[in-house]
């Protein structure tokens, strides 16, 4: 029998394995914004667990919708069956998003979310008889999961080199990320609506007849909180346009009141043409994703019968009917308490706060926009990472949970959170970096 704290079995997620074994930083309870470590410590969540528990921990009227929905209808197909809650969240879901996204698949996650988005568009130009279009664009320092499509128009290369050539003639836009020019900026870098023209770069070397689709986040999250520069998506809308190319924002982490909205694309009032989401449909408790898409996609591929379009994809799990109780009930929590309100609302108060920390040690640039907030630390000459890494060690001790990439922590507590916890989240992050080598 191996001990319960017997770690050796459990292979975790990336590279953080041997590290956190060494010195695990167990959660085994939570509340509201609060974890509860094994050691019994109150840990504030700064990141909502990772970027999906908007509503906050165990919200009693999802947990209960959850309850109630395993004792009514556990499991249930919806290839050639149904149930109501799949249709019901289908309607609610798509009523949060810009008007004419009006089409929702379910998947079970992000990654599965922009996998399924991916065929979609390779499938609706092959439908239009442009199957030359097989092309995807994404772009450098773009996080989409870890699904093949995912990894090969993500932007991070030591995700995808192992990998062979996965998707064939993927290329990538150029990252709009320069700490040095936006440090002295909030909220949006204000320059450099222009780099979207690199996306003209990328149809000149390829002919747009062969591109058919950019992928981007509107807010890259994971990658370290890289802020579009200002007219930024709406340009990438213009030549996608121009070229008949799809535009899809991965929304996995901006979607369900992250910026103060239910999508980022009505934050920038851009309008892509799908949209993938996983995370907060279901504030993280149960997994679930969703691509939505406009109804020209949509009609596209349905009542065609003269020339139908191909496309056999879906899971097991898609719409699920616990899923979809638990998603029916976060949006009702985030409807009832009015939370991307309070997420606007709060949203200068996060910015001041992350932004009094200009000056402290080794924070080399700041950035926010909506509930989420960056520092981004030099890093320690030979060390890349390491600063970072410790400092998130440390503030954990002193009971907050940010998130690390690099040396870049990150910020997106849940949307519940009040302003003394914001400013202890930032304070107690700030006291370790003065601790911190
Ligand atoms: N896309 C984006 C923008 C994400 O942030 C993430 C996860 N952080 C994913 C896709 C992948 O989601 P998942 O981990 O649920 O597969």
């Amino acid at each position: 029998e191996p001990a319960p704290n017997d770690l050796s079995s459990f292979w975790m997620p990336f590279t953080a394995n041997q590290a956190f074994k060494k010195d695990p930083r167990m959660l085994v309870a939570a509340e509201g914004v609060h974890y509860k470590s094994q050691d019994g410590r109150d840990i504030l969540d700064g990141t909502a667990g990772l970027w999906c528990v908007n509503a906050g921990h165990k919200n009693p009227r999802i947990s209960e919708a959850i309850k109630a929905q395993v004792d009514e209808l556990d499991y249930a197909p919806t290839f050639q069956f149904g149930h109501p809650k799949a249709f019901e969240l289908a309607n609610r879901v798509a009523g949060l998003f810009p008007d004419g996204l009006d089409h929702v698949f379910f998947t079970n996650s992000g990654s599965e979310s922009v996998d399924t988005a991916l065929k979609i568009a390779l499938a609706y130009h092959r439908g239009r008889g442009q199957g030359s279009r097989t092309r995807l664009i994404g772009r450098e320092r773009g996080y989409h999961g870890t699904g093949f499509g995912g990894i090969s128009v993500g932007g991070i290369v030591k995700n995808r080199m192992y990998f062979g050539s996965l998707l064939s003639g993927v290329d990538h836009l150029r990252h709009t990320h320069d700490p040095e020019r936006n440090s002295f900026t909030r909220g949006c870098p204000v320059y450099g609506g222009e780099l979207a023209e690199d996306l003209e770069r990328l149809v000149g070397l390829h002919d747009a007849s062969t591109i058919a689709a950019v992928i981007v986040e509107p807010m890259a999250g994971s990658t370290g909180v890289l802020l579009p520069p200002l007219g930024y998506l709406r340009r990438l809308r213009e030549i996608c346009d121009r070229h008949g190319i799809l535009l899809i924002f991965d929304e996995v982490i901006t979607a369900f009141g992250r910026l103060g909205t239910a999508s980022a694309s009505k934050y920038f009032d851009v309008k892509p043409d799908i949209i993938t989401c996983a995370k907060g449909i279901t504030n993280g408790v149960i997994p679930m994703g969703a691509v939505v898409v406009t109804n020209n996609i949509y009609e596209s591929f349905m009542d065609h019968a003269d020339a139908p379009i191909e496309f056999f994809h879906g899971y097991t799990y898609s719409g699920h009917p616990i899923a979809a109780a638990a998603g029916l009930a976060t949006l009702d929590v985030y409807r009832e308490d009015g939370l991307f309100e309070r997420a606007a609302d709060l949203a200068p108060y996060f910015e001041d706060t992350v932004h009094a920390l200009k000056g402290r040690r080794h924070i080399r640039d700041i950035r926010n926009l909506g509930l989420v907030g960056a520092l981004e630390l030099e890093p320690r000459p030979g060390a890349p990472g390491a600063r970072g890494f410790e400092t998130m060690v440390k503030a954990y001790q002193k009971g907050v949970m940010v998130r690390v990439t690099g040396d870049i922590l990150a910020f997106s507590p849940p949307l519940i959170i009040e302003r003394g916890q914001i400013d202890q989240m930032f304070e107690t992050v700030a006291a370790c970096l003065d601790d911190v080598e």
